[in-house]
Formats: structure tokens, sequence, C-alpha cells
């Protein structure tokens, strides 16, 4: 979509996750006076392997955000180019801007790019609270939690409030949300099921936009993920409408096959720009207020967008470069075959978990921190590589969510940033949060060591011996090491971990 018309226009380079016209870069512009620069860049493309599904879902969205933007006026130059650089050049030389600007990226890298290319940038409001503003608060404390900046937020905000005190007068009701699992759970019929789209000519062709080099995983796309506005207005209605009021309960829990239970299924629309977290949030609260959803689900669902989606992008913005190659654990194994999709497991967590990513280029929270994370954890799989393979197979993965949530909150490769303890457990969690992982697994999840032992329960006791000198001093975990040093069978529990390890690598686990 290039064209050739009258220079001097201002030209805004929309990035490919700010496709809303209601943002900060477009928001109040005269179509008349106003060029679109969009690149689509091979190298981005080409950077790690890529779930099939997330790569349809780029450049779709992208071009049926500049169909939308020609239809409302603009005049549009939507390019495929060699790097966002090129592209840059390539719209300069074929247009002649009076002036280039940009909406601020999400990442510093892509902020210090553009800075480096002489753009003008303007703020990012794709966030409810701007990243200079969390350096702010957390300027001067000690230790910024996230439930610290939660509950600034919610005054900021007003949102869940009676004057200065919380709804129902609790900040947090994650108590109320952990209820394991019933059968009532299970089965396609017990969740709502998402809006399926139909594909269309926009959707299947993508041959041209795509280098011939690059290198994609798991099943294509099937219309599950919004690839426009009004296809993410429709999934926001339908979550808050059918799903949220039996959110709240069972967040955390685990079915098999159910890849979606009660989750939003809204997290890629929002970190595209295709919704603001602002009217995501109205929504949720809407329908509490109508007396349609209760309490902890709304203010479940508002923690995680209001709380932990903008508590990580303060954290990733203001962290130091060296931050994304944190290994307080020493972690060093590489990501092994069971993730890659190089090798089946046995491990019936696991091999679930790996469905769903599979077939959907999505696992739910519990499935991506108390599954992936834990296992990349107990094993000591390199966090940094971990934060790639998650990067690209997750239809909503970006940089700066990627990156605090694995190096951070996922496998505590910070020594404690983020999370103020090590998010690991052994089989014993994952069996009380699952409706069916264990019971059929090969593996006793009751066992740690001999050959059927579950590799989750055998690495929770390893990791915690391996890593005394680095996590005994940290007192929310001083029963977990107290009821290490009861154990009889440690020599036992050592060699059975490392024969876990080696198969885990060897991908025969
Ligand atoms: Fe996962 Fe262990 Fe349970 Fe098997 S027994 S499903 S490996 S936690």
């Amino acid at each position: 979509m290039t064209t050739t018309s009258d220079t001097g226009r201002t030209s805004v380079w929309v990035w490919g996750d700010q496709l809303n016209v209601d943002l900060a870069h477009l928001r109040g512009r005269d179509p008349a006076e106003t060029r679109v620069l969009m690149v689509v860049s091979d190298r981005k493309l080409t950077e790690r392997t890529w779930h099939h599904q997330k790569v349809h879902l780029l450049v779709t969205a992208m071009r049926r955000f500049a169909t939308e933007l020609t239809e409302q006026g603009f005049e549009v130059d939507l390019r495929r180019a060699s790097s966002m650089r090129d592209g840059l050049h390539a719209h300069v030389d074929a247009f002649a801007p009076s002036s280039m600007v940009a909406m601020e990226p999400a990442s510093a890298k892509g902020t210090a790019t553009l800075q480096a290319l002489g753009v003008g940038l303007v703020p990012n409001d794709h966030f409810l609270c701007h990243w200079s503003e969390f350096a702010a608060f957390r300027d001067g404390r000690k230790r910024t939690t996230m439930e610290d900046f939660y509950r600034w937020r919610r005054r900021v905000t007003g949102w869940l409030m009676e004057g200065e005190e919380p709804v129902g007068g609790r900040w947090n009701l994650d108590e109320d949300n952990r209820k394991p699992p019933h059968r009532g759970l299970a089965g396609e019929a017990a969740a709502t099921p998402p809006i399926v789209d139909e594909l269309d000519s926009i959707d299947g062709d993508l041959s041209a936009w795509l280098p011939s080099d690059i290198r994609l995983q798991g099943a294509p796309p099937d219309g599950v993920w919004a690839t426009s506005r009004s296809g993410a207005l429709a999934r926001l209605e339908r979550f808050v409408e059918e799903v949220l009021p039996r959110f709240g309960d069972h967040e955390d829990a685990m079915v098999a096959g159910s890849w979606h239970l009660n989750h939003s299924l809204l997290s890629h629309a929002l970190n595209l720009g295709l919704l603001h977290p602002s009217e995501v949030c109205e929504a949720a609260i809407a329908v509490h207020t109508d007396g349609r959803a209760p309490l902890n689900a709304v203010e479940g669902f508002v923690r995680q967008v209001l709380g932990w989606r903008e508590f990580l992008w303060g954290v990733a913005r203001c962290a130091p470069p060296d931050y994304r190659d944190r290994n307080a654990l020493s972690a060093d194994l590489p990501v092994p075959p069971a993730l890659t999709g190089a090798a089946p497991t046995q491990m019936r967590c696991v091999e679930d978990t790996m469905t769903s990513i599979h077939d959907h280029a999505y696992a739910h929270h519990i499935q991506r921190l108390m599954v992936l994370s834990n296992l990349a954890t107990l094993a000591g799989i390199d966090p940094t590589a971990m934060t790639e393979w998650m990067h690209g197979a997750f239809i909503d993965a970006y940089d700066w969510v990627m990156v605090p949530n694995v190096i951070g909150m996922g496998t505590f490769a910070d020594g404690g940033e983020v999370a103020t303890k090590p998010y690991v457990s052994g089989g014993a969690y994952i069996d009380r949060m699952s409706l069916d992982y264990c019971t059929p697994c090969r593996y006793d999840r009751k066992a740690r060591t001999g050959e059927d032992a579950c590799p989750f329960t055998t690495l929770y006791w390893d990791v915690l011996d391996r890593n005394r000198d680095t996590l005994r001093s940290n007192h929310r975990m001083s029963r977990a090491y107290a009821n290490l040093d009861r154990l009889p069978d440690l020599p036992l529990i050592r060699e059975r971990a490392q024969e876990v390890r080696a198969r885990l690598s060897a991908g025969t686990l």
C-alpha cells in the first residue's frame, strides 16, 4: 500500500503494537495533513522462531489497520522492508515528509532506535501509568511490590474504591480465587467458547509479507485471535458479559484439554493496541456495578490489567540493560526438547500445556507460571533462553512483558526484584490445582526418588538444595528449608535429580 503524492506532510510512524487511532500518535490528527508509515520488518520476522499464529496476527492486524486508516482519509504507506530502519529510509526517500513523528515504543530498545534516527516522539499512552510515573513512585522506596503499586493505582483511578477504601473492604481477593477445579469445569460445554472469525482473503494471503527464511512453529491461524479493533471489541463484550462472572473462583485452576477455561483471551488485543486497558477495566467494573459479576472475579481481572500488566511495564522500562541477562540461580540448561517440540514428554501437565501452545500460541497464566516457568526454575533452564523461547511461542508476547515476567516473576533470575520468593512447587501443588493432570500421569506426584518419581517433586527439593546460599536467607523460604532439612533421603533425591535433568535435556522424560 505505497503511493506517492504531495510531499511536505507530517508522517506518523505507527508500530505494529500501536494499532489504534485513539492513541497519542494519531489522536486528533487531520487525515488530510497526515501520512502514516507502517513497516513489516524482515529482520524482526527472522530474529527468532515464531508461532505461526503470532506472525499471522502481527501482519494481518497491520494490514487491516492500514485499510481502516485509508477509509478514514489517511494516506498510508504500509511497506515490507529488510529492517525497521530501512523501511523508514525508503519512506523518507519516497515522500520527503516535513517531519517524522511516532509514539514512544513500549520497549526501551525501540525508543532508543527512534531517537537515534531523529524521529520525534510523543509519550506512550497505551498504558495507564507511564513508566516515568512508575519511576517517580518507586524513587526512594527500598522495595516496590506489585501490591504497593496496584493499591496506588486503585487510588489514582478510583476503580473499585469507596473513598479511600477498597470496595468490599479488601484490596486483594486472591484468597477467593484459588479454588481447586471441580468436574463441572471439564469438557467443551463448561466454558464459554471463544469467538472464532471466518478467515478471509487478508488472512489467507501472507506470502508477499513474509521472508522466505522465516521459521514458524505451531498450528496455522484459525480465527480465534482478533486482527481488528471491531473483532477485539466483540471479544471484550463476550468476556465481560459471559465469561467474567465465572472468572474469579478458579483463576488458578488447570483442566486438561480446557485451554482457555474462563480466562479473558484479551491480552493479544491489549498488547497490539486494539484495546486500551482503560476501556477493558471499565467494562469489567461496569458489570460488577450492575450486579452481574462478583467482586472477586472483577478485582482479580482488574489486578491483572491495572496491577500486573502496568507494573511489569514499569519494571521493564526502568531496568538496566543487563536485567535481561540476570541469572541469580546460575541456571544453564538449554530449553529442553519437550518445550521446543523436538520431543514428546510423559509429564502430563507439560504435555497438556504444550498442546495448548501448539494449537493456540497460548497457555493461561497459571500454566505459564506453575508448569513452564516452574519447570525452568526447578530444572535450571537458562532464563534468557527461556525468555526467548516464550517470546516466540506466545500470541501476546513482547519484549517488555516477557523479560520481567520470565526473568523476574517466573524464574527468580533477578534475585528477587519482582517476586519476593521463587514461584516453585513440586507435584503436590500441580495436583491440587489441576483437575486431571496427575492421576493419569505416568509419574507419581508423591514420589521424590525412583524411576516413577514426579520430576517436579524431585526437582523441587533439588533446587532448594542446590541454591541454599542464595535462597536460604529469604524468610519466605524458611519453612521450605526446614522441611528440606528433615528429609531422610537427600542423597537419593540428588541422584534422581541428575537423572531427571539429563533426561529432560535428552528429550526422554
Ligand atoms: Fe506433572 Fe508430576 Fe503431576 Fe505428572 S505427576 S502431571 S509430571 S506434576
